[in-house]
């Protein structure tokens, strides 16, 4: 079934585009710039520091490029061991599959889905490198205490971010809370360059710079300062010599292998509108999920993910859990939600389920609390600020409806 056909799709797009889109799309079509590597990037990086807060803001084509290239700069040999969520998506620790390193999963907690700190804690020893974790939905995770449990042990952090742009935990944001942050502006994220792109946030410059290097072709080699002295010396014209891409053997040797993973201008521009209309779009989503919370209140078997009063949530996802006691069936309620046209994708599938991680080596059993929730708890609606006044309602009485049949005694939506 095509979305079309849902009262309440589920957000293929996260964001919403307009003007201010379109007049920043004619102005680049109409200048006569380059179309990769230009001004549009550096304004598209420079507002994004000064968003999050960090020295270093690196934009690259995907968030998962950005999770890649923040994996590479780790540094992980044979036998080291990383702790990671698994209850994310699967793009965040994709790149450790290819690494001869020993992958642990630690469990979440079952009030927010976000990584469990004590878990993680448990699970160092003295081949811990890294620790790869998500902001839930929106909803920051316990980084005080997981850069503490990091910190004493000398570990590094990866948080992805690829919910969580506009959202703020205890004064700061993330992207600028761990050693690095991934964003995503996929088309369903809560800001979009143009269907694809992401970013890479760092504040130590020697990371800056690898990033910068590893993210294109050209900057992988050494910086040419004087072609023309370079080219004398060593026989070369000035014309064979292009910055960084020089032929002859004055270049430094190459050090890391590279990609080109450059945010292309177009998409670099309408990046810049994006974020100009962040806390708008954020607010909406906030109204949504504000008012889906107030349906859910009603019925004392749902639990809702607190949002703590440091911290804002940018609902990038909506989730609540049936509570196990109540002996709802999770599946039918989201089946009879779906015939009344709401549509769904529950977010995440287990990670350590997943075949390529199960053939591994990892099992059921592994992080009951994340399988608890995923199998019989958790319950996404969509909540993107694309859905209208009329779709907003349409979600409310379904659920209102449904939840409603459910609290009846004797419910067929009860579990057998
Ligand atoms: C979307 C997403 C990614 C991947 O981002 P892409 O831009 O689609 O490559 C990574 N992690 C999480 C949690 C995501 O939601």
């Amino acid at each position: 079934m095509s979305p079309d056909h849902y009262l309440v799709p589920y957000p293929q797009r996260g964001s919403l585009l307009g003007d201010e889109e379109l007049d920043a799309l004619a102005e680049v079509v109409k200048s006569d710039l380059p179309l990769s590597g230009g001004v549009y990037r550096e304004t598209f990086e420079q507002r994004f520091r000064d968003l999050i807060g960090t020295r270093h803001a690196l934009s690259v084509t995907s968030g998962t490029v950005a999770l890649s290239l923040a994996i590479n700069l780790l540094d992980l040999r044979a036998g080291d061991e990383v702790i990671v969520t698994p209850q994310t998506y699967k793009a965040t620790i994709q790149p450790l599959l290819d690494l001869p390193v020993n992958v642990r999963f630690c469990d979440v907690d079952p009030n927010t889905l976000n990584a469990d700190p004590a878990s993680i804690e448990s699970l160092i020893t003295r081949r811990t490198r890294a620790i790869l974790i998500v902001h839930y939905g929106g909803l920051p995770a316990d980084m005080d205490e997981i850069m503490r449990i990091a910190r004493a042990h000398d570990i590094r952090v990866i948080e992805d971010c690829a919910h969580a742009l506009g959202s703020v935990y205890r004064g700061r944001r993330p992207g600028a809370l761990a050693d690095i942050g991934c964003f995503s502006f996929h088309s369903s994220k809560n800001i979009t360059t143009l269907g694809e792109g992401g970013m890479v946030t760092v504040n130590d410059d020697e990371w800056g710079n690898r990033l910068d290097r590893m993210r294109s072709n050209d900057s992988d080699a050494v910086f040419v300062r004087s072609p023309r002295r370079i080219g004398e010396r060593d026989g070369a014209r000035p014309w064979m010599l292009h910055a960084g891409n020089s032929y002859t053997h004055s270049c430094l040797e190459v050090r890391y292998s590279g990609t080109n993973a450059t945010l292309p201008e177009p998409s670099a521009a309408v990046g810049i509108a994006q974020l100009g209309r962040l806390d708008r779009l954020v607010k909406r989503r906030r109204e949504t999920a504000e008012r889906i919370s107030a349906v859910l209140a009603r019925f004392p078997f749902a639990r809702l993910i607190p949002e703590p009063p440091d911290v804002l949530n940018a609902y990038h996802l909506y989730t609540f859990f049936l509570d196990p006691s109540a002996g709802l069936d999770r599946d039918l309620i989201v089946e009879r939600l779906a015939e009344r046209g709401v549509q769904f994708q529950l977010r995440y599938f287990p990670l350590h389920l997943l075949p390529e991680w199960r053939a591994r080596g990892h099992r059921l059993g592994e992080c009951p609390v994340a399988e608890q929730m995923w199998f019989q708890q958790q319950i996404n609606v969509p909540c993107q600020p694309s859905l209208s006044e009329e779709q907003v309602n349409t979600l409310l009485d379904s659920l209102d409806a449904v939840l409603t049949e459910a609290a009846s005694s004797g419910s067929a939506l009860a579990s057998q």
